[in-house]
Parts: C-alpha cells; sequence; structure tokens
C-alpha cells in the first residue's frame, strides 16, 4: 500500500515513527511519499515569522536531501491541507496517510477536520507522537485536570518513561528509487525557490547565515557537542550570555529536526547530576506545550482573566518606544544587546529575554502580545507554545508565572550576569560613545506605575 507521509513540525527522517511505519508497510519502491504544505490560508494557523521562514526553507532542503537518501520523494505544496491532502492522495492511489500530531487549537481542528474527512474516501489516516515525550493528556493532576504549576508537572514526568517511542532507523530496502516509480502527477513535485521564504532585497539573513547549520545533521552535531563539552557546566554557565554556553537546540526542536526523545537518550548516556538542570529545561518546553493543549487560548488571551483590566498601551500608541525596544536603543545596555544579538543571529539568551520582556511590558508598559509578535517574526526559534507562554509568564498573567511585582531591573541584572560587560560591549560597539542614547525612561518610576496598575487589578475576575 502507498502511503503519504505528511511533514509539518517534524522535518527530520530519524526517530520519525510516521513515516517509519510508512517503509514498514512498504512493499515496493515508490510506496512512501513525503509532503509538505505550505499553509498560509487555515484559519487559525499562525504564518511564520521571518527568522522563521528562513529557517524552514533549510529545513526543508535538508528534508529532501536525507528523503532522497531513502529513495523518497518529498512533494512541496501551498494552499489548503485538506484539498491538497485529498487531492495528492487520490491522484497517487495512496490508501493511507501519516503523519505527527500538532497541539495548537487552529492546527488541531485541521487536523481533525481531514482526519474525519479522508476515509470517507477510503483513505485511512493515521497520527503519531513525534514531538513531545509525553502527550499532553496522558500528564495529570491527582484530581484529573492539566497542571498549571510547573514543578509538579515535571516531578511526575521525569520520573516516567517517555511515551515518545525510543529512536529506530529508518529501513532502507523497500523504498530505494522510489522517484522511478510515482505516477505522472498534474503538478511536478514543487519548488521550494517560489515560495521565496528567503529574504532578497535586503537581504538581512547574513547573521543567521553565520550563526547556524539549519540542517537535520547540524542539530545532531550540536547535540553532540553540547553533550560532549557543555553540558557538565550548565547549572553555572547557562547564566552568562556572554558565554554562549546553552545548548541552542531550541530551533531543531522547533522544527523537529531533533526529537526530544533523541536529546533524552543521548542525555542518559551522562551522569544523571550533569544533565538533571538542561533536562528540567526540556520539561518546561514540554510544559509550554501542555498549556497549549489544555489552554488553547494562550497565544493570544491572558490566561488570568483579571488582566484583561490592565491598562496596556498597543505598539500604536507607542511607536516610538516600541521601536526603541524594537531595535536596541532604549538606553539600557542588557536589553538593547539582547534585542540587538536577536536581530543578527535570529537568537537571544534566555537571561535577557526575561529581562527585555520586562522592560518592554512593565516599565514601557506596552502589551505583552506587541512583544511575543515581534518576537515571533524575528526568533529562528519562535514556536506557537514556549513563546506566548513565557511571554505570560513574565507579564504575571500566565500559569506559574513570575509574581507581578517582580519586574526585572536590567541594570542589576547586567551587573551581575555581565560584570565585565563582555556581553553588552559585543552587541553595542558605541556603548561608552556619546552615540548610545540615555535611557528612555525612569526605571523607578515606571515601576512604581506597574505596581500600582497591578494592585488595581488583583482581586479582580
Ligand atoms: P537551553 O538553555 O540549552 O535549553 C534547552 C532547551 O530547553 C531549549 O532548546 C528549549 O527547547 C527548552 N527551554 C529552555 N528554556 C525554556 C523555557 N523557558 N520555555 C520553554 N522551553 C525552554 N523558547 C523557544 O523554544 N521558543 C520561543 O519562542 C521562546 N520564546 C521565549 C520568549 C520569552 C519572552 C522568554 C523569556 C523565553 C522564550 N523561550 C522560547 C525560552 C528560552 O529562552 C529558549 O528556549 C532558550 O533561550 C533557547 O536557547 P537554548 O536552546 O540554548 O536553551
Amino acid at each position: 500500500t502507498r502511503t503519504l507521509v505528511w511533514f509539518r513540525d517534524d522535518l527530520r527522517t530519524a526517530d520519525h515513527e510516521a513515516l517509519l511505519q510508512a517503509c514498514e508497510r512498504a512493499e515496493n519502491p515508490g510506496d512512501v511519499v513525503g509532503l509538505y504544505v505550505l499553509d498560509e490560508v487555515s484559519p487559525g494557523v499562525r504564518p511564520l515569522g521571518g527568522a522563521a521562514r528562513w529557517w524552514l526553507h533549510h529545513a526543508l532542503e535538508s528534508l529532501q536531501q536525507n528523503l532522497a537518501a531513502l529513495g523518497i520523494v518529498l512533494l512541496l505544496r501551498r494552499g489548503d491541507p485538506a484539498e491538497l491532502l485529498l487531492g495528492l492522495a487520490q491522484e497517487l492511489g495512496a490508501e493511507r496517510v501519516h503523519w505527527s500530531r500538532r497541539y495548537g487549537g487552529g492546527e488541531r481542528a485541521v487536523d481533525a477536520g481531514i482526519k474525519a474527512a479522508l476515509p470517507e474516501h477510503g483513505i485511512a489516516v493515521e497520527s503519531f507522537n513525534a514531538s513531545l515525550l509525553h502527550e499532553p493528556w496522558t500528564v495529570q493532576t491527582n484530581t484529573g485536570g492539566p497542571y498549571k504549576v510547573y514543578t509538579p508537572f515535571w516531578r511526575q514526568i521525569s520520573a516516567r518513561e517517555p511515551g515518545l517511542p525510543r529512536p529506530r532507523p529508518v529501513p532502507l530496502g523497500p523504498v530505494e528509487a522510489a522517484h522511478r516509480r510515482l505516477p505522472e502527477l498534474s503538478q511536478g513535485p514543487g519548488e521550494l525557490e517560489d515560495w521565496q521564504l528567503l529574504p532578497t532585497s535586503p537581504d538581512w539573513a547574513g547573521g543567521l547565515r553565520r550563526n547556524w547549520t539549519p540542517t537535520e545533521a547540524g542539530g545532531h552535531a550540536r547535540l553532540k557537542e553540547f553533550l560532549a563539552t557543555q553540558v557538565q557546566d550548565y547549572d553555572d554557565a547557562r547564566d552568562v550570555p556572554a558565554d554562549d554556553d546553552t545548548s541552542r537546540l531550541s530551533p531543531y526542536l522547533r522544527f523537529g529536526q531533533l526529537s526530544p526523545r533523541q536529546v533524552w537518550e543521548a542525555a542518559q548516556q551522562q551522569s544523571p547530576e550533569s544533565v538533571g538542570t538542561f533536562l528540567s529545561e526540556i520539561g518546561w518546553r514540554e510544559f509550554c506545550w501542555h498549556l497549549l493543549f489544555h489552554f488553547p487560548q494562550l497565544p493570544h488571551t491572558n490566561l488570568r482573566p483579571q488582566f484583561d483590566a490592565y491598562p496596556w498601551r498597543s505598539r500604536d500608541d507607542s511607536p516610538e518606544e516600541f521601536m526603541a525596544w524594537a531595535q536596541g536603543r532604549t538606553g539600557f545596555p542588557w536589553v538593547d544587546a539582547g534585542q540587538r544579538q536577536l536581530w543578527e543571529t535570529g537568537h537571544m539568551h534566555n537571561r535577557v529575554r526575561m529581562a527585555s520582556a520586562s522592560l518592554l511590558i512593565k516599565n514601557l508598559g506596552i502589551d505583552w502580545r506587541e512583544g511575543e509578535a515581534w518576537f515571533w517574526d524575528t526568533l529562528v526559534d519562535a514556536d506557537a507554545a514556549s513563546n506566548p507562554a513565557n511571554w505570560q509568564w513574565v507579564a504575571g498573567c500566565g500559569m506559574d508565572a513570575a509574581p507581578y511585582f517582580r519586574i526585572f531591573n536590567p541594570q542589576r541584572q547586567r551587573e551581575r550576569f555581565d560584570p565585565e560587560s563582555r556581553y553588552v560591549s559585543t552587541w553595542i560597539p558605541e556603548l561608552n560613545t556619546g552615540e548610545y542614547p540615555a535611557p528612555i525612561i525612569d526605571l523607578k518610576t515606571t515601576r512604581e506605575e506597574a505596581l500600582a496598575h497591578y494592585s488595581q487589578i488583583s482581586g479582580r475576575g
């Protein structure tokens, strides 16, 4: 039987159950066909930001090559996945469609619709886990609901064998040279270039190219290097942005070029003490997806409704302050360095992300959703769960959020985590010159204003 494997946020060939099971069923070359759909039309599916589009282009190129080595063609299509899948399955004579599950509200609605429709045309659909250590519905509190607090969530899942199966290699034999056996399609395989995912004028992606190898092999190499040389010191080193000693695995996990199970398995080869803190960060990723699954409004709605009354300003209300933040011109070197690092490399160190978000929300008084949207466009790791969950965490309106009175002080953060100014001077060459701006707001007054707003809304809702 021929199987169409629909790739989404799982752009890898290793440790991929949907692909593996399709290959195991295959009897003849050409029985497995891959598909990626650039979906910019389904309601509730958020179009990718610029940095993520850049990454996606390379991830698809890498996937195409890796599938070709297995004799599998990756078809590229743009449009409505429901229509495309049915049409292609019929043209190909595919009896089955496989995919890895997604967890956002909009994506689940799309998938559920297709899962209900295809069997009416004699096409079976099977979905698999590829992105999380544990399916969100398998992790519950003692009273049966979803976790809203991270620590007991992690306590429960870190003690369990992951639900995501252990990595197995894809069998090669029956699928070799598949492309020669495909029927003639009404539309060819599709050209990645036509999607124009890469920026051209201006080409702002130089820093991304210099900083990343956005391929499946690149993800494995990074994981190997991190576990061999950096994880042992992660506990302390992760707080020093100048040293860049965190794993930088987030975009590989975002696009599914690495699975959390592969990371988990590789970490088990190290001593438990040396990988505990690192794995608990992978646990935060799981927690964010758990929240998105159970609270699909996470990307756009305060999870604590009393925050709906907070008088945040929009980007349009304060365009100059917003752009000073976005472009790293606030006069607070810690935040400005982070924003410039983000613009140049598509990444910002976690410590600085927290302080930068706090300055925008609490001192500039701008809605967390505006900052979240900026990060969505500029981060290579921007994902539908971790980005809004962390923004809501900083704002205080999320689950297990930072208490509202915790307002990061960017000057103190800098003194503590960058005492020699190595990080800030890397990103702000003009730091000690007259060209660098004075702070655009007074930290103390804006902090007091924020606390006053918070005390007004607390107790409501
Ligand atoms: P490491 O420190 O090496 O951590 C290992 C892995 O654990 C990461 O790759 C990531 O998958 C996961 N992880 C670590 N911290 C978190 C966290 N707080 N929440 C969720 N997962 C975590 N992370 C994203 O992957 N995508 C986002 O869109 C995103 N947006 C953020 C927005 C804000 C305002 C903040 C404060 C944090 C955000 N993070 C996001 C979390 C975190 O900053 C990044 O995961 C981390 O900096 C990635 O670098 P790393 O891979 O070197 O992390």
